[in-house]
């Protein structure tokens, strides 16, 4: 099967709407999406209902990608499939994440304007469908359409990567927390492009152990932003510290390079996933 556990829809900062990623996957000819935008799971409904009228079997790993961030300050991704959606442990943090994301965004555009960079907040939210989750891709497309910068990629690359000065952070759980509230919500828990420097600070093996210690599933192996070293790298660490490895595209629609089905992972290990969930949110 052709499964790719990593995806966002516009409920995040995708390019498109979960029904249209429905569509796209099956175009992929992808088995099995995992639908995981941003710390929301407002694109589950959408998605879901939409899989009736597609004209291949689709079987969809319902999800959201949980930012989080250590102790020591350094930026996580977790992607958790399969869980109850009305677990409020794990809701309730969703949604502090999604609400701080406002505050962080006026901060981010203040440092902007401070350096004479002129984006306002009603730029940004005009890049942003209803109800998603609000990140610097937005900004990021809203500097593209005023002209300062040419694309996205460019935007990170000069004003809005993780290290860059006009960053700020907004608060989020530790990555062991987030391991703890999707397992105990009956999900399973991947995380996502450990080793994509790229795009900063990584955490090292000694972590990920204490990760594998509150319950993690999985290391995404996998993914564009690991060189050919780096996930040989991994694979050895998934493989001394008994965890899965995945592989998945990290599909944004048009707002990135990725191409669904880029990176895939197996079906062993997709029904070992499935085995392990027990929140039973999965479409198949
Ligand atoms: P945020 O959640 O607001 O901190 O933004 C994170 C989002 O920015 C993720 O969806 C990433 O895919 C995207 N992102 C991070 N680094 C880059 C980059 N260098 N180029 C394009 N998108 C990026
Ligand atoms: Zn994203
Ligand atoms: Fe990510
Ligand atoms: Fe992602």
């Amino acid at each position: 099967m052709r499964i790719d556990l990593h995806t966002h829809s516009r409920a995040s900062d995708g390019t498109l709407a979960p029904s249209e990623l429905m569509v796209a996957a099956v175009e992929a000819r992808l088995d099995i999406i995992g639908l995981t935008d941003h710390d929301t799971t407002s694109g589950w409904d959408e998605a879901a209902a939409s899989l009736a009228a597609l004209t291949r079997p689709l079987g969809v790993g319902l999800g959201a990608e949980i930012s989080c961030r250590t102790d020591d300050g350094i930026s996580v991704h977790l992607v958790g499939l399969m869980f109850d959606r009305n677990d409020t442990a794990l809701t309730d943090t969703l949604a502090r994440s999604r609400d701080d994301r406002i505050p962080r965004m006026h901060a981010m555009i203040d440092k902007l304007n401070v350096a004479g960079i002129g984006v306002t907040f009603a730029d940004v939210e005009r890049e942003t469908s209803d109800g998603a989750t609000l990140g610097r891709p937005h900004l990021a497309d809203a500097l593209v359409r005023k002209g300062v910068v040419g694309s996205r990629d460019e935007a990170f690359a000069n004003l809005l990567g993780n290290d860059s000065p006009f960053y700020v952070g907004h608060p989020a759980p530790t990555p062991i927390r987030a391991i703890e509230l999707v397992k105990a919500a009956g999900g399973v828990a991947i995380l996502a492009h450990p080793g994509a420097g790229v795009r900063g600070r990584i955490v090292d093996v000694a972590a990920i152990e204490k990760m594998a210690h509150a319950g993690l599933d999985a290391l995404e192996v996998d993914h564009r932003d690991h060189d050919d070293k780096t996930r040989a790298k991994l694979r050895g660490v998934a493989a001394d510290l008994g965890l899965l490895v995945t592989g998945s595209s990290d599909y944004h629609g048009t707002g990135k390079l990725n191409l669904l089905g880029e990176n895939l992972t197996s079906d062993d290990v997709w029904v070992e996933l499935v085995r392990r969930a027990d929140g039973g949110v999965r479409f198949a």
